[in-house]
């Protein structure tokens, strides 16, 4: 087994899940296992605001795990698990058990040794179960973080039993001073030295840059690390995220790579690259709305807006899009207002009551005005209440999730799962995971998804109540997948005889790829392709 250690030096968020994925991207068709630390005390960020923390991404297993699992997943398309994210919360938690139960047998408990045990005998547990080629290693933040700090040691003390096999990819800024037109190396110099202040050498050193680096700057920084040229490779800004592969095979990566570790991989990435030019070489442009509560972060909202550039690389179109808040939104005038140009709507996932009136308000907007529409969890249920309300004249139907504690609904045409109402703890307690749905023959899902049955992520709890299925389907709405939960028949997709329509109490965006776009998405794009064209 190779291993790759993946941190990152001077500022965060300069996209290390996006090089670990490319990486991995590279290494391709090795069997890579991506492990993600992240030093947060959460024992998973699925108690974290997407405000704080951007989007929480739910794995097949159930696992609410880091944003970067969705790059992962969606530069491999491989499958990740919930133990591949180690958090401090996780270790910590997991220690102080340990310490209660008296297995420490009367020691001090100490990040050292306790602690970094802990991630050592994780990782090496991974390890041993997946037997990967390749076990890449992100380490969340940046090296001088202090909760990373343990993180970072863990590493070390693994590199001094498996040094040979083990590749240390360090990402840095490297900025660019406008006024002398030249990217910078001394930033990019600071953050290798704390790295070996820390006991750890880089091998491959990654600049984030504003443009490629020159010879003259790589030559400056192999010398100061003490490292080959050809393991100094840039990482500039590209018109998307899927080129840095491809940026990286130009680099020399993926050769160096192989010359260092002795895997065998496989040049040229041909079908990538067709896949990517249909990302940069579009034909068309469509505007959607994303309408949610965290849109003053995009990240907040990253799966669906890779599903739309996935579904679009496919029609050739690129897609534009607006973030609505809907808080202030009343009446079908105010939708109109925001919609200017709008093509197509997406109501997102999402928890609580605080802007569902004005949800309620788009998805009317998009049934009567035939505009498409894609409900996505939440956004499933809002088209639920919105049809009851105003289509079976149910006056007062809501979701039980939105009235105050103990208040009633007159008609709960969404009401608390009957696994959930045991539920009292917040952390990993939903309906997590992949189920698989049973879809209705002739209806407009199975034609996109092209079989009568399909396994999507989930992340809620709260269904449409069976007790207004009746009512709903004898109005007019479809419901045309369906799964079942503890013998309770759940609603998993509907769809309106419109045709431009749909929801889905799963998060198709998760699963979502550019090789395998979200056929949800797919037909979602169709729809606005076909109406605002
Ligand atoms: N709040 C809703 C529920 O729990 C929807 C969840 C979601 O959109 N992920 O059922």
């Amino acid at each position: 087994m190779r291993w790759i250690i993946v941190t990152g030096g001077n500022l965060s968020g300069l996209g290390k899940g996006i090089v670990s994925g490319s990486i991995a991207k590279l290494l391709e068709p090795n069997k890579i296992v991506n492990v993600k630390c992240d030093g947060y005390l959460n024992v998973d960020p699925g108690t974290i605001n997407p405000f704080e923390h951007g989007e929480l991404f739910v794995l097949e297993d159930g696992g609410e795990v880091d944003m970067d699992f969705g790059h992962y997943e969606r530069f491999t398309n491989h499958t990740s698990k919930f133990c591949h994210n180690i958090t401090s919360g996780k270790i910590f938690d997991a220690v102080i058990g340990k310490e209660r139960k008296g297995e420490y047998l009367g020691k001090t408990v100490q990040i050292f040794p306790h602690v970094i045990d802990e991630i050592k005998r994780r990782i090496l547990a991974i390890a041993q179960e997946e037997k990967p080629d390749v076990l890449m290693i992100e380490i969340g933040g940046t090296i001088d973080d202090i909760e990373e700090s343990w993180f970072i040691r863990a590493v070390r003390e693994l590199s001094n039993e498996y040094k040979e096999q083990m590749t240390f990819c360090h990402l840095a800024y490297a900025p660019m001073l406008s006024a002398v037109g030249e990217v910078k190396t001394r930033l990019v110099q600071t953050s290798v030295e704390s790295l070996l202040q820390k006991g750890i050498r880089p091998d491959v050193v990654i600049c984030r840059a504003e443009k490629r680096m020159s010879s003259d700057a790589k030559e400056k920084i192999a010398r100061f690390c003490g490292i080959d040229v050809k393991a100094v490779v840039s990482d500039p800004h590209s018109e998307t995220i899927y080129d840095l592969p491809l940026l990286f095979e130009e680099e020399g990566l993926r050769l160096y790579l192989e010359h260092k570790t002795g895997l065998k991989t496989n040049p040229g990435l041909e079908e990538w690259k067709k896949q990517v030019e249909g990302i940069t070489q579009t034909q068309k442009s469509v505007r959607v709305a994303i309408c949610g509560k965290y849109t003053g972060l995009k990240d907040s909202y990253a799966s669906i807006i890779e599903s739309l550039i996935h579904a679009g690389a496919l029609h050739k179109v690129s897609v534009g899009i607006d973030f609505i808040e809907t808080t202030d939104i009343c009446t079908q005038e105010d939708v109109r207002a925001k919609l200017q140009g709008v093509q197509g709507i997406i109501i997102p996932g999402g928890f609580g009551r605080r802007g569902t009136e004005g949800k309620i308000q788009m998805a009317q907007y998009a049934r009567e005005q035939h505009i498409p529409y894609l409900g996505l969890c939440l956004g499933l249920q809002i088209a639920v209440i919105e049809f009851a309300r105003n289509v079976c004249g149910l006056t007062g139907a809501n979701s039980s999730e939105f009235v105050e504690e103990g208040a009633s609904v007159i008609h709960p045409v969404i009401d608390i799962l009957p696994g959930q109402k045991r539920v009292n703890q917040k952390g990993g307690t939903m309906r997590l995971g992949a189920y698989s749905a049973m879809l209705q023959e002739g209806s407009q899902v199975r034609e996109l998804y092209g079989c009568s049955e399909v396994s999507e992520r989930h992340r809620h709890r709260y269904e449409v109540n069976p007790v207004y299925h009746e009512i709903l389907e004898k109005h007019g709405m479809i419901f045309s997948g369906y799964s079942y939960d503890e013998g309770t028949k759940l609603v998993e997709f509907i769809e309106l005889p419109n045709g431009v329509f749909r929801g889905t109490q799963a998060h198709p965006e998760f699963k979502s790829r550019l090789i395998a776009p979200s056929p949800l998405f797919v037909g979602f794009l169709r729809d606005v392709v076909g109406k605002g064209l």
